[in-house]
């Protein structure tokens, strides 16, 4: 199909070179657990994913100790944000039935962002893995063995590689140093500068490209190809990252119970999740219709400039299609999202399962970063702000939000530097001033 073809077949395709805010409701979900029988993802595997990384507990609590307070489990808080659902009713003079709540994973200890649930996962999997074929370790050892010296020694032998646009490079890069591996990240033009000094501080090989994501992620798969010692972690295609990501849904779960919030037929959760090339917010969607079924309602937000999942899933073309197919530049200050090009994994396996993508714009994630500060005192990165305006867009579509808990997911910015925070802050505060 050439460029006039797709506008003919998708005419939302119009309005996304024009770089407007999109909704896209997908026409092709069906019934969960009938969706569920063409994937090959099981509940069985992000068991085994949660079984792990509580098998690992004991070792991240000595390995990083900031996790001791929840006992060596990789979780954020949930809250409420009712002065911030206020504020964005009154920015957007739109109002919305049912009660706002953020998923802090800008908290989540060791790298501050999502990346910390799907990224660490995949390396403690490859540790784990090593480990036991070597008859260093078996299942039912204590894992605080792992931070021994010889341990590291063991580990150093192997390297990881992995393509990042940045907060993939921290979490997999922070992890895989401490565990004693060698670890190379091949960093995307879009990565900011910090992202890839704090890494060299922590003895992480960072090689950059002048090129976008794709060529990050091609040129890390490129150095495991020939070097058998060598683990790629790949963002575009790991079963072992997405289920990582997944188990966040149990633990979601858990939280919603805790503060006493149904869902059921008459009570819908919504989850607003940012995505970048998917893995992340796809893992955690999966994880969600696994245990909620069709009382989850979940959607995808991306920058306006690079709305790759969305054009994916919309065509049915998934990694076949580039956001520079329809003459999108994929360049956002939102650099979690700055993809050009989906993973066919995630797309395919959600394709009847995800309800819908949004974009944003990056001047509305600034605002949105500002409002959150002003209202909340919370403080996320650009890209952890694209969920935001999700129970906006439902509304203006006329949805039906009676009862209903809407979850935005604050995806990151935690690890990033007080001076980086401030220019944030006032670039949001900025947009408020005309
Ligand atoms: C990576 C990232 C996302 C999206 O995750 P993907 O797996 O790339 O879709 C969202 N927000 C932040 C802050 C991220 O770093």
């Amino acid at each position: 199909m050439n460029d006039q073809q797709l506008v003919e077949k998708f005419p939302l395709i119009k309005k996304m070179q024009n770089t407007e805010e999109v909704i896209w409701f997908n026409p092709n979900v069906i019934k969960t657990e009938d969706a569920m029988k063409h994937i090959s993802v099981t509940s069985e595997m992000v068991q085994d994913a949660s079984d792990r990384l509580d098998r690992f507990a004991s070792y991240l609590q000595i390995a990083f100790p900031e996790t001791a307070k929840t006992n060596g489990i990789i979780e954020s808080p949930i809250m409420a944000i009712p002065t911030m659902a206020s504020a964005i009713k009154d920015l957007f003079q739109t109002d919305f039935d049912g009660e706002l709540l953020l998923k802090c994973d800008n908290a989540l200890p060791i790298s501050g962002s999502i990346k910390a649930r799907g990224g660490i996962y995949e390396v403690l999997k490859i540790a784990e893995t090593l480990a036991i074929r070597e008859g260093l370790l078996t299942q039912t050892d204590d894992y605080a063995v792992l931070a021994n010296e010889k341990m590291k020694q063991f580990f150093n032998v192997y390297s990881i590689a992995v393509g990042s646009t940045g907060n993939l490079g921290l979490s997999i890069g922070i992890m895989s140093a401490k565990l004693g591996f060698r670890v190379t990240v091949h960093m995307s033009s879009d990565a900011k500068q910090w992202k890839k000094d704090m890494l060299r501080a922590k003895g992480v090989e960072v090689i950059e490209y002048a090129a976008d994501y794709s060529k990050a992620v091609e040129q890390g798969r490129k150095q495991a190809e020939n070097d058998r010692t060598c683990f790629f972690i790949d963002d575009e295609n790991s079963i072992d990252l997405f289920v990582g990501y997944a188990v966040a849904a149990s633990r979601l779960k858990k939280q919603l119970e805790q503060l006493g919030k149904k869902v059921d037929e008459n009570n819908p959760l919504y989850i607003y999740l940012p995505c970048g090339v998917g893995g992340g917010p796809g893992g955690v969607a999966f994880g969600l219709k696994l245990l909620f079924g069709d009382h989850v309602q979940c959607f995808f937000a991306e920058p306006t400039h690079s709305p790759c999942m969305l054009l994916g899933l919309m065509t049915g073309l998934h990694e076949k299609i580039a956001v520079s197919d329809i003459g999108l530049d994929n360049k956002t200050d939102a650099d979690g999202l700055a993809v050009g090009r989906p993973s066919g994994f995630v797309g395919k396996t959600l394709e009847q399962l995800i309800n819908g993508s949004y974009t944003i714009s990056d001047e509305t994630m600034y605002r949105l970063l500002a409002l959150l500060v002003d209202t909340e005192k919370i403080q996320l990165e650009p890209s952890a702000l694209a969920g935001m305006t999700g129970p906006i867009h439902l509304a203006k579509q006329g949805a039906n939000l009676q009862n209903a808990t809407h979850v935005v997911w604050a995806t990151g910015g935690g690890m990033v530097p007080e001076n980086e925070k401030v220019a944030y802050y006032e670039k949001g505060r900025r947009y408020f001033k005309f």
